[in-house]
């Protein structure tokens, strides 16, 4: 089994190229932010926390985020290879995951030079609130509240897609999130990509390190 892990600051473009990936390999995209807003739309008590949690751009408890993905990975769709993408966030869910065995770990951090840069991608872009097909500002872009062309779902803003919320969404990434980079640097695991060209070139850059053919 293979393991690919995405890093990549809020609006580095994560998601888009492990869809991408999914979409022409079948390696499955586990995306812990994607567990979270399933588990908030089912209106569950810990669905309400978290919600409280995400709006604020806060981090989920490393305790619930495991127990989410201790489920998922779970799943027999996940057998041949899988992406993780928002995961691991902090130190302990790095340590946490080295528990889990793979026969293959490939480590990549999509790198996006400026704070205002991200803040930007991330005001312009429309999530399909029923299959989370992200939908940049310029490549293909409904207005929002209109039709997601993927499901058929609305296509709008995240509740957690504003200026306030995504400039503490970074400030988290940096406390958080760059010693978890750092650590798999430290362990020369780290393979780092330019993740502010086009999405196409992104994904050229990702199939090479990844070492698939294109
Ligand atoms: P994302 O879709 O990856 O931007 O995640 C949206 C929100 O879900 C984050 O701002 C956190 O509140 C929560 N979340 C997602 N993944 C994690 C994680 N690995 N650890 C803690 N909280 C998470």
């Amino acid at each position: 089994m293979k393991r690919i892990i995405l890093f990549g600051a809020p609006g580095a473009g994560k998601g888009t190229q492990a869809k991408a990936l999914e979409k022409k390999y079948g390696y499955k995209q586990i995306s812990t932010g994607d567990l979270v807003r399933t588990e908030v739309k089912a209106q569950t008590d810990l669905g309400n926390a978290l919600k409280a949690k995400i709006e604020k751009g806060e981090l989920a408890s490393d305790e619930d985020i495991l127990r989410m993905l201790k489920k998922r990975l779970e799943k027999e769709d996940i057998r041949d290879a899988y992406i993780l993408d928002g995961f691991p966030r902090t130190l302990p869910q790095a340590n946490a995951l080295a528990t889990v065995d793979v026969d293959e770990e490939i480590v990549v951090y999509l790198k996006v030079g400026s704070e205002d840069t991200v803040v930007k991608r991330i005001l312009s872009r429309l999530t399909c609130h029923d299959c989370g097909a992200v939908y940049s500002a310029g490549e293909n872009s409904p207005t929002p509240g209109t039709t997601c062309t993927q499901c058929g779902g609305i296509a709008a803003a995240r509740s957690d897609d504003n200026e306030t919320v995504a400039r503490k969404r970074l400030r988290v990434y940096r406390a958080e999130t760059k010693p978890v980079i750092q650590q798999y640097r430290q362990m020369g695991q780290l393979r780092e990509i330019n993740g502010a060209p086009s999405v196409d070139d992104v994904f050229d850059a990702l199939q090479a390190v990844i070492g698939v053919e294109k």
